[in-house]
């Protein structure tokens, strides 16, 4: 039935009872196994290091005496409660002992992998890919899933992405006399030549290449400050240890300039507080390019999606302007949860992915189309295993399984999956079907 499109793969743990009279906790295991076959005969790929325990699910149990709930992962061998150190009991009504480790879970014993759908790109990258995701609890993954579907239903998501990804480091340098400073800045100019020489020779041992140099003055009252940034451009590395490294042998170059030419300076250090290292800002110059969009006919969109064009685009109106007035630079929702999840699932570095997360939602009307769309500007991630940074067997086969070989495919596939998320989260809220008191 999965294989025929007959039945969503988060309604299987539901089939298997409802269906084959499956008593709980059986139900689980087999479920996550049919999702996990099924996903292997569409890739090619099966699941090996992504494993699954004897017991794959948890139990719920409660704390009597803090009147706390528990839900456990049924491997863990501390049965008491956090808080007084007390017995743990499992909870009343059998039915609602058991729940799955996550929603469309496919397998992860320490972390656990949902299946989040498939989505077809086009554009600067082209295909079908599979989405696993660390996402957590909740709702999320199979938001994904139905974001995807809808996508796909309108000819995928449309792609943007950057050739190249950018690394940046910078010199940080305090001066006593404003004059020192402009002295400084030439002597630095004038031996640009043979630091971007030094910077080329350790880059390329990355593949990477110098970009762009940059000054900039900032003052304090009592010093003078001069950053000089140096951008290189990666294919497929990250470049953090090779930018670091590079800007680390030019600073060395600067200081001996600036000794050379009786400059008196203060302080000179990398200074990580302007090159963007782990810090989300609209000046970040870190990281890579992706944008996905999907369009969709004015005249379906009412009947499709049982809410009218003009509603969501308020919505997203009203959002923004929220964003806005809470002080952040771009708009982030949903985003903020997927892009981790997908960092989580490859384990690629870095394993902070913040600035990874700067997110931008537009949705406007083109001729007789709806557009919605998302942007990352500075989406920084290796998909190699390497020096600067080993990707953990189950990491690596999360990649191959979604289908993602290099750098540029994982910022795509990243901004696809962003955009799938987001998309139905608007039209759900749009909708009203969102945030509603549950009716016990
Ligand atoms: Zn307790």
């Amino acid at each position: 039935m999965l294989e025929a499109g007959e039945m969503p793969p988060w309604k299987v743990e539901g089939y298997l009872i409802e269906v084959h009279g499956l008593a709980p906790p059986e139900q689980f295991g087999l479920a996550a196994e049919a999702r996990r076959q099924w996903i292997a005969k569409r890739t090619g790929i099966e699941f090996r290091h992504i494993a699954i325990p004897e017991t794959p699910y948890k139990v719920r149990y409660v704390c009597e005496h803090d009147r706390t709930t528990f839900e456990l992962d049924a491997a863990d061998t501390d049965k008491r409660c956090t808080l007084c150190r007390g017995a743990l009991k499992p909870a009343d009504s059998s039915a609602e002992r058991y729940a799955p480790l996550v929603n469309n879970y496919v397998g992860g014993t320490e972390d656990y992998y949902s299946f989040a759908g498939s989505i077809r790109l086009t554009g600067d990258c082209d295909g079908e890919f599979q989405i696993l995701l660390q996402y957590g609890t909740g709702l999320g993954p199979i938001g994904v899933c139905r974001g995807c579907h809808m996508i796909n239903r309108f000819g995928g998501a449309r792609v943007k992405v950057g050739q190249r990804a950018s690394a940046s480091r910078c010199v940080g340098l305090i001066f006593g006399k404003e004059e020192e400073r402009e002295r400084a800045l030439k002597v630095i100019g004038g031996a640009m030549g043979s630091l971007e020489d030094r910077l080329r020779k350790i880059l390329g041992k990355w593949d990477g290449q110098p970009a762009t140099v940059e000054f900039f003055r900032a003052d304090d009252p009592h010093s003078f400050f001069l950053f000089v940034e140096f951008t290189a451009d990666f294919v497929n590395y990250r470049g953090h240890g090779a930018i670091s490294q590079a800007v680390g042998a030019v600073k060395e170059l600067v200081d001996a300039e600036l000794r050379k030419h009786s400059i008196e300076v203060e302080v000179s250090a990398i200074a990580q507080g302007y090159d963007g290292d782990l810090k989300p800002s609209p000046r970040n110059k870190r990281g890579r390019y992706a944008a996905a969009e999907v369009h969709v006919p004015l005249a379906s969109f009412g009947k499709y999606f049982e809410c009218s064009a003009e509603r969501l685009l308020s919505f997203v109106r009203l959002d923004a302007s929220g964003v806005e007035k809470m002080g952040w630079f771009h708009h982030t929702g949903m985003g903020g949860e997927i892009i981790a999840g997908m960092y989580k699932a490859t384990k690629v570095n870095p394993h902070s992915p913040l600035v990874s997360s700067l997110e931008r939602i537009y949705a406007g009307v083109e001729g007789d189309e709806l557009v919605y769309g998302v942007e990352l500007p500075n989406v920084e991630a290796g998909t190699l295993s390497c020096s600067e940074g080993l990707i953990p067997p189950p990491g690596r086969e999360a990649l191959r399984i979604m289908g993602i070989d290099t750098a540029r495919e994982f910022a795509a596939c990243l901004a696809a999956q962003v955009l799938a998320g987001e998309f139905n989260l608007s039209l759900e809220i749009a909708r009203e079907r969102l945030y509603r008191p549950r009716q016990d």
